[in-house]
């Protein structure tokens, strides 16, 4: 590994070193099926970019193309980097109810399992497809909209199938905000996650969406920290190049923050790593 390639910190005398990202989707919008040409770009951009554990989280709706016999072979081929057999759960009304079956069904072949919501009202729009999804804000109470998408997001942890939450506050992707503090609408869900034991990650994909801003904001990381919930990195990378996007600005991030430390899991089991070098 180049160390003259990682991300260094530049605000502070000890460095910080990122090598997880447990947050991508090799299938990208479709269901493609697992093979080593889709898979391996992602490895070789991993060890490019100084990542040594990953985690493959494609949408539940496209659950029939994960291959967990691929999934070895990778990890035969790439012995250097630990590779991570995830999923992630949507709150879709319509393809969830089966993805929740193939993830208990699968759940001992599982490494790791997000939750997410990304579907609020309406059934066939995702809220968070930018631009459209923005019409769904029109006109709206954003303080009820903000309410309604913690409740689903608690909805999402109590099936008891996910190990963290991705973009814990996604429903400020367009740049809609609550009229009180964060806190109103985040603390129940932050002690319900504490509870259960989850993590909840840290996502560069914030900054390439409208909102320009990390997911989740700073008092929600703040008051996740006090709370002692651990968390993964991510970048939602839907294509190999997305991988560890933003992965340099994330450590200036956590350690200005003074998150040291990064949760790794491996079948639903989370352990804490130092990030120092
Ligand atoms: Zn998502
Ligand atoms: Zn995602």
């Amino acid at each position: 590994m180049d160390s003259e390639a990682l991300p260094t910190l530049q605000h502070s005398n000890t460095p910080l070193l990122l090598f997880s990202d447990y947050h991508m989707h090799p299938q990208g919008h479709r269901v493609q099926r697992y093979t080593q040409e889709l898979l391996q770009p992602w490895a070789n951009s991993a060890r490019s970019l100084g990542l040594r554990d990953i985690a493959f989280t494609d949408h539940d709706r496209y659950h029939l193309g994960i291959e967990f016999d691929e999934l070895n072979r990778l990890r035969e081929r790439n012995p250097d980097l630990r590779i991570r057999a995830g999923i992630e759960l949507d709150n879709d009304p319509v393809h969830s109810p089966a993805g929740r079956k193939w993830i208990e069904k699968n759940w001992d072949k599982l490494d790791f399992v997000l939750g997410s919501v990304h579907f609020l009202e309406r059934a066939d729009q995702m809220f968070d497809s930018v631009p459209d999804g923005a019409g769904q804000f029109e006109h709206r109470n954003i303080d009820e909209m903000y309410a309604d998408y913690f409740r689903r997001v608690r909805q999402v942890i109590a099936t008891g199938l996910v190990d963290a939450l991705a973009h814990l506050d996604l429903i400020k992707i367009h740049g809609h905000r609550p009229t009180e503090n964060i806190g109103t609408f985040v603390d129940d869900t932050l002690e319900f996650i504490r509870a259960r034991n989850l993590a909840i990650e840290l996502s560069t994909a914030g900054w390439r969406k409208p909102v320009n801003e990390l997911y989740p904001s700073d008092p929600i990381i703040e008051s996740a920290i006090k709370k002692e919930i651990p968390f993964t990195t991510a970048s939602d990378a839907h294509s190999h190049v997305q991988l560890g996007e933003n992965f340099a600005r994330l450590t200036d991030k956590m350690a200005e923050i003074g998150i040291r430390r990064v949760c790794i899991f491996e079948k639903h089991k989370g352990v804490q790593v130092p990030l120092q070098l």
